[in-house]
């Protein structure tokens, strides 16, 4: 097994393995906590946003970094009160809950995402979709149930990001059908992960790395020769790497077909619908994308997992600073053209 940049094939097997792990950030088997805080690294994780929220900062002083950390931390919590749909109160319920009604004042935060949602929305041609929520509360990945066709058919009605009214000046969203739904599930943990990054920043920290269940954002170096490296789950293979990445000031994310799913009938059923369809992509088996943002990221994995590596490598091309790694259905690892030199190493 052979890989590097400028052999972009690799060939791995298929395998039935449950696994929950997409992207981790790799640390020497020396680095215990002790040695951590000796070196002046400080780690944290949270739970939120349903998902495992981890800081890590690298080379500060011990009061700088607990300050700076507790802040980020804030601020994720404070991203997760506008935009979780789970909660009843926050802005997106809100814009859901006045549909075809009123339109609804939000945040500047609020607004970037949703603009920024749109925008790759139309890019796509709506591979991505935040009006998917009717269609994909229909699935049940825990107890394995497969919706039923007609009601598919009928809420899929209820689907199309194109009746999103969005005014910017006015800082407004509303939805045209009473029917439909926001749900930001594939790109606010990308977003929180760049607003804690930006937290960070701000109170002096140089050094870091953020990683919102997945979806990561790292500024500066691990140590001063040695950058930050994440591992990138093997989509069939629980506990293995299929590479390794040192993303250097960047954001990185990974969508799987191997995170919440079941089997039926020797077919895989996954969390990532085509917008069009409101079943499981069939083309990939995951997608790494690295970008300038981990929001960015966070929206292009999910889109390039949809769209498949032939149309997802022709709509990243233009993208600056945006790579791509596909695990394509077959098991083929394929990397986009200009993917960086030295930014990908072996597992
Ligand atoms: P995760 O959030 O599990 O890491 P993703 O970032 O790929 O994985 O987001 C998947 C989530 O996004 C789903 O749980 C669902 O809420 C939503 N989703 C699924 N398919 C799409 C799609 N085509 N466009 C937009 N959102 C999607
Ligand atoms: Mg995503």
């Amino acid at each position: 097994m052979e890989l590097s940049t400028r052999d972009p094939k690799l060939e791995t097997r298929n395998f039935f393995l449950l696994s929950t792990l997409l992207l981790s950030v790799l640390f020497s088997p020396l680095d215990s906590l002790a040695q951590n805080q000796t070196r002046g690294v400080f780690r944290q994780s949270r739970i939120l946003m349903g998902t495992s929220v981890e800081i890590i900062i690298s080379r500060a002083h011990p009061k700088t970094a607990e300050k700076a950390m507790e802040a980020a931390f804030q601020e994720v919590e404070r991203i997760n009160r506008l935009m979780s749909h789970y909660r009843p109160e926050s802005e997106v319920s809100q814009i859901s809950r006045h549909a075809g009604k009123k339109e609804i004042r939000v945040s500047p935060e609020t607004l970037e995402v949703i603009e920024r949602a749109l925008y790759f929305s139309r890019l796509s041609g709506g591979a991505f979709d935040i009006t998917l929520g009717p269609v994909f509360r229909l699935w049940d990945f825990r107890g394995g149930k497969i919706p039923d066709g007609e009601k598919l058919r009928e809420n899929l009605k209820r689907v199309d990001y194109r009746r999103i009214k969005f005014d910017r000046s006015r800082s407004t969203v509303y939805l045209d059908d009473p029917r439909m739904e926001v749900d930001l599930g594939a790109i606010a943990k990308g977003y929180a992960a760049d607003r804690a990054c930006l937290v960070l920043k701000k109170e002096g920290i140089e050094n870091f790395l953020v990683n919102a269940g997945g979806d990561m954002r790292a500024g500066g170096r691990k140590e001063k020769e040695i950058p930050w490296t994440v591992g990138i789950q093997h989509p069939r293979l629980r506990s293995h790497f299929i590479a390794r990445i040192q993303p250097q000031n960047a954001g990185i994310a990974t969508s799987g077909d191997y995170e919440k799913y079941f089997l039926k009938d020797g077919q895989r059923y996954h969390h990532i619908l085509v917008p069009s369809t409101g079943r499981p992509a069939r083309e990939c088996q995951s997608v790494t994308i690295l970008a300038p943002t981990a929001m960015d990221a966070d929206v292009l994995a999910t889109t390039v997992f949809v769209l498949g590596s032939k149309k997802g490598f022709a709509l990243i091309e233009d993208l600056p600073g945006v790579h791509a790694l596909i695990v394509d259905r077959r098991g083929s690892v394929l990397l986009s053209p200009k993917w960086p030199a030295g930014v990908l190493l072996p597992p």
